[in-house]
């Protein structure tokens, strides 16, 4: 598992999770059980969906149209570091923006103290971080609620405006459903 990531889906172009035509990349299985998660059926994680990096890559190396960025959630996408670093790191040699939504603080992962996850903060353009908290969903911009924070390392001028604008879901056929991309509103606005 260390060299793999567990994959439950790739899509291009993601217009709705950070500027631009994207790759967005879900990974599988979570362990933070936040109530109201956004993915609930990406928690479990799932080995029949384990892929190698190499493959990954070679699959979005495929896709011919431009891409302006990667947007890499879940699940949890740093439920596997080593595996997590070795495909940013191959992202950034596509386009070095690159946005991780992850369920941990900043904090905590700093706290980890793995060589892994602090290359793959010093690679990736933008982190944002923490729990879902369905009642701090203010249905502003790329967080799912108010708790969690936009750490923009890079790229700073994409992504300095985006924090007020207006939510957009994106609605795309994939496989035999239709996907739904982008930050939900609060339940009770629906
Ligand atoms: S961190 Fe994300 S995927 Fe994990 S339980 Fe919370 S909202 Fe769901």
């Amino acid at each position: 598992m260390d060299d793999k990531l567990s994959i439950a889906r790739i899509f291009y172009p993601v217009k709705t999770l950070g500027p631009g035509n994207r790759v967005g990349i879900w990974t599988t299985g979570c362990l933070r059980g936040c109530q109201g998660c956004i993915s609930p059926e990406l928690q479990d994680y799932d080995k029949e969906k384990e892929f190698e990096v190499e493959a990954v890559i070679k699959m979005i190396r495929s896709i011919t149209y431009p891409i302006d960025g990667f947007t890499i959630s879940g699940g949890e996408p740093f439920l596997n570091p080593k595996a997590l670093e070795a495909l940013v790191r191959q992202l950034a040699e596509i386009n070095d923006d690159i946005l991780i939504y992850t369920g941990y603080t900043l904090d905590e992962l700093k706290q980890l103290s793995m060589i892994e996850v602090d290359n793959i903060l010093n690679i990736c353009a933008v982190l944002i971080d923490g729990p879902y908290i369905a009642d701090l969903n203010n249905n502003c911009g790329l967080r799912g609620s108010s708790n969690q924070c936009v750490h923009i390392f890079r790229h700073h001028d994409r992504y300095v405006d985006y924090e007020m604008q207006e939510r957009k879901i994106q609605t795309v056929a994939y496989g035999n459903s239709m996907l739904m991309i982008g930050i939900p509103r609060r339940k009770s606005d629906d």
